[in-house]
């Protein structure tokens, strides 16, 4: 029986949820130019303000997820009015899979709105693509769930900036959440990797160059072709090896004639 209630609360749960991101869906789009008005963006603010405890309710009775990791840092779900103000560790999620990012914020709505549209503009068929920005592998890993159906869900409200700071980055390190692996390096990292790879190639080249140096034989005899001579007979124009005849391409060339006073090897002439 409670387990039949459960389902049935979460059934429930999960029609109000996808009510707000068809609300989203069908309310919240661009007009004819394309652009998304401030009152819209602030309808979702408002929506994903206010939703927090169905979100918080959905993750305790729903089954294991990121999110419901992640909220477990944070005590009770936030009133609206004390995230619209207060510095916000939030969870970015959906109800399709379990790809999460965790973020923190001093401006909800205006990080709502920002979220929202980064996630439009790097859908599939968009109408103003996104052409590469520092977060585009990020937005390209959301396109799986269209933007209206991206939940932003404050985690907890801190006393400052610096607390929501720390607890963005424990949540970061204790989870890693998928979409939180995606940003992009920071460039001194990318320097150092660069140097690393150049200061390799340099050592490598300048060790092969010394190696060459090294092994270059320091006599070269010079190739000159003398005429070898025999320990019994020495060699003869007219004679081969050990007063042989002459082969034949030797007599060819003394035109015929092996004992011609012309050397071996001399051009015939025509
Ligand atoms: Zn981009």
């Amino acid at each position: 029986m409670a387990k039949l209630l459960n389902q049935k609360y979460l059934g429930f749960l999960e029609w109000i949820l996808h009510e707000i991101t068809e609300f989203i869906e069908l309310a919240c789009g661009p007009n004819l130019k394309g652009e998304v008005s401030a009152q819209k963006k602030q309808w979702i603010a408002n929506l994903m303000a206010e939703s927090a405890p169905l979100v918080y309710q959905h993750s305790l009775v729903g089954k294991a997820s990121t999110l419901g990791k992640m909220l477990k840092y944070g005590m009770a779900p936030p009133s609206a009015e004390e995230v619209r103000k207060g510095s916000v560790v939030y969870a970015r999620w959906n109800l399709t899979n379990d790809v999460t990012y965790v973020g923190e914020t001093g401006k909800w709505e205006q990080r709502v709105g920002q979220h929202y549209m980064k996630t439009r503009s790097h859908e599939m068929g968009s109408d103003k693509p996104c052409s590469g920005c520092a977060e585009h592998a990020k937005y390209l890993k959301h396109r799986p769930v269209s933007a209206a159906c991206w939940f932003m869900t404050p985690v907890r409200v801190c006393a400052s900036k610096s607390e929501a700071e720390l607890l963005e980055q424990k949540i970061e390190r204790a989870i890693n959440p998928v979409l939180n692996r995606m940003a992009r390096k920071f460039p001194i990292e990318q320097n150092y990797v660069m140097l690393e790879r150049k200061q390799n190639l340099k050592r490598r080249a300048e060790g092969k160059q010394r190696a060459e140096l090294w092994y270059r034989p320091k006599f070269t005899r010079k190739a000159t072709v003398t005429p070898r001579r025999s320990a019994r007979h020495t060699a003869e124009p007219t004679r081969g090896h050990g007063r042989y005849a002459r082969s034949w391409p030797t007599q060819t060339a003394c035109g015929g004639n092996p004992r011609s006073q012309r050397l071996p090897g001399c051009r015939v002439a025509a």
